[in-house]
């Protein structure tokens, strides 16, 4: 039995899409209604799925999008063209290019192609850069989404040791860098950390996004700590499971997310929310901290 408080992201997810609606509306009786573009190369099943809940999540709320499919065999500068031509429209405010990309194409040159106004997946070097030097901008949707849940359920950031497991540009480094932007003090733990459960367990508030189910159980983690499981694995049933033993740690952890359920929702939110903040920034004819 879960004794650790859950932290429900589908419901803060759908509670934020609220209050989206509301938000969507008052911009479209001023004359602007977001705009989304969704780029989908190939037919990856889980990419399909992805971009189908982007698109759903978009209608729900009032956000036009577009989605944009090339053949897998499609060129790096076709796709790069298209990508220039997205960055000229002005009814389009976002810009999500679906990853992986197939290898012909350099998923680095297409993240830079990207204009960093519409750059709402903030993958973006210069998105990056406005987030390590604690500027305003687009930060990536996970992280993003960790942060205002663990709002959502008051727990406090400022002075606690957090733990992130797992350093990729999408989630652990940006994650890191946030919170330390919350004056936490800050632990990236990867594959080559030994032994991992020393640092885990100094924990507060503990991050794990690593994809390797059952990666962190009850002995891995302080009493009381707040965990955070990112991870997305199929177990051998089927099951969609994360990194966590949900079971053995919420009964020792104080506030535990669910996969699924947790993360997954509130990053899908964020895109939403990143969207909206690119119509309102380029609405207002500025362009982020401008130098
Ligand atoms: P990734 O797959 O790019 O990299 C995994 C990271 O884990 C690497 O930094 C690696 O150093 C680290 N790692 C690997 N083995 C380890 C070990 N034994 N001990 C400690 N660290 C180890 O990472 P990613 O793209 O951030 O994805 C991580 C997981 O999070 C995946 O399961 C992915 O599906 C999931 N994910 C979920 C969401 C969501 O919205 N819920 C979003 C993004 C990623």
């Amino acid at each position: 039995m879960t004794t650790a408080q859950l932290i429900d992201g589908k419901a803060i997810a759908k509670a934020k899409r609220t209050e989206m609606k509301t938000v969507v509306a008052q911009m479209k009786a001023e004359g602007t209604v977001p705009g989304l573009a969704v780029v989908l190369v190939g037919e990856n099943p889980a990419s399909m799925s992805y971009v189908k809940g982007k698109i759903r999540d978009c209608k729900e709320v009032g956000i036009y999008s577009e989605l944009i499919r090339f053949p897998v065999s499609v060129s790096e500068p076709e796709l790069l063209e298209k990508i220039g031509e997205l960055n000229e429209r002005d009814d389009i405010h976002g810009i999500l290019v679906q990853l992986p990309l197939p290898k012909q194409i350099s998923e680095r040159k297409v993240i830079q192609t990207i204009s960093p106004e519409k750059d709402v997946d903030g993958f973006h070097p210069i998105s990056l850069g406005r987030l390590m030097t604690k500027q305003d901008g687009f930060v990536p949707c996970t992280p993003a989404g960790i942060m205002d849940m663990l709002k959502a359920v008051h727990v406090s950031i400022a002075g606690k040791h957090v733990v992130i497991v797992g350093r990729s540009n999408i989630v652990g480094k940006p994650a890191s860098q946030l919170f330390l932007n919350h004056d936490a003090t800050v632990t990236i733990c990867h594959s080559r950390t030994t032994p991992l459960a020393h640092y885990t367990k100094q924990a507060d508030i503990l991050v794990v996004a690593v994809g390797r189910a059952g990666l962190i159980g009850a002995e891995d983690i302080k009493p009381g700590a707040v965990v955070i499981d990112v991870g997305m694995n199929r177990n051998k049933n089927g099951k969609l499971v994360g990194d966590v033993e949900f079971e053995e740690v919420g009964e020792k952890a104080s506030f535990i997310t669910p996969v699924p359920g947790g993360v997954g929702p509130m990053t899908r939110v964020m895109l939403l929310e990143n969207t909206i903040k690119a119509a309102k920034i380029r609405n207002r004819g500025r362009k982020i901290n401008a130098q």
